[in-house]
């Protein structure tokens, strides 16, 4: 058997298209500002990207660059300055900060309300209470994806690898939202293959190339790589290309959920804005 290939990049152009209608249909001007602190190379790509891909959806970007160095303090003004801009809808803080930043309290910072990365604590929580309003992009874009190739959930057994805010927990917050039944695993699982193995629906987001092998998971699963490794062979994901003799679908990488997240951020800002200017 050969797994079905999910074609984010088919999907993600999609999603795009459909923000740009969207974003036309609600007639009001959407604006996205990023904030990128030092001159890490690629999250200069990343934010580049988020700009071209605003433009192309009809939304308007404030690009924020600043030196590495730049006092935390002056970080918090601009997310203060840009909280109270009323053409501002969604503020995005370029990860990772430098060193002598505090993240938590950075991210704390932007007003929930315009927190288009889900990140802050509320949006989180939400999430969690069943009441989901801005939610992360990446898991976000995952759920789509499922749907989208029709994965059921309900009652599946759901395996999570990896619990960061970022990926692992909103994952599986979304998940059980859709009545699968959730594990998440993380660096202290004891034997993780006993729960992967389990999974109808298999989300690896953990940073570790190849950690997931063909014996570990379940013929006909769908299997969903988020991670995103740079080795000497390029860029590989944490799920082995072995999986796709035995998984029922799968994501590839480069080419799988990447694409999506880019999306779920457009639709994000504009989801911020609609909640604003009803
Ligand atoms: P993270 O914050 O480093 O979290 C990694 C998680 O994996 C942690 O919960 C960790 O457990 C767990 N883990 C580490 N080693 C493990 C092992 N051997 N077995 C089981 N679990 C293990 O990473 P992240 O931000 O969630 O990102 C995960 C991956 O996704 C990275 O490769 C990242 O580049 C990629 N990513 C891709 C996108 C995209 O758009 N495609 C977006 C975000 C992230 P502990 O909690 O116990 O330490």
């Amino acid at each position: 058997m050969t797994a079905i290939r999910i074609d984010g990049k088919a999907l993600a152009a999609k999603v795009r298209a459909q923000v740009a209608e969207d974003v036309e249909a609600f007639g009001k001007p959407v604006c996205l500002a990023t904030i990128l602190v030092g001159d890490d190379p690629a999250s200069h790509v990343y934010v580049g990207a988020k700009h071209k891909a605003s433009h192309e959806a009809g939304i308007d970007s404030r690009d924020h660059r600043l030196p590495g160095d730049t006092a935390e303090s002056v970080v918090l003004d601009l997310i203060a300055e840009l909280n109270a801009d009323d053409a501002v809808d969604g503020i995005l803080v370029q990860l990772p900060l430098p060193e002598h930043m505090d993240e938590p309290r950075v991210l704390r910072a932007v007003d929930p309300a315009k927190d288009v990365d889900g990140f802050h604590p509320l949006n989180a929580g939400r999430l969690f209470i069943g009441e989901p309003f801005l939610v992360p992009a990446t898991p976000s874009g995952v759920l789509v994806m499922l749907d989208e190739y029709g994965v059921a959930l309900e009652g599946a057994e759901a395996v999570v690898v990896g619990r960061s805010e970022i990926v692992g927990k909103p994952m599986a917050a979304l998940l059980l939202g859709r009545n699968a039944t959730v594990t998440i695993c993380h660096s202290r699982t004891a034997d993780l293959a006993s729960h992967t193995r389990r999974a109808d629906v298999l989300v690896a987001a953990v940073g570790r190339p190849g950690l997931i092998t063909k014996e570990m998971v379940k013929p006909g699963a769908a299997v969903i790589d988020v991670g995103v490794n740079r080795t000497e062979e390029g860029l590989v994901g944490d799920v082995d290309p072995a999986v796709f003799e035995v998984a029922g679908l799968m994501t590839p990488v480069p080419g799988g959920v990447g694409p999506m997240t880019i999306a779920m951020l457009l639709r994000n800002t504009l989801i911020a804005a609609q909640a604003r200017k009803p």
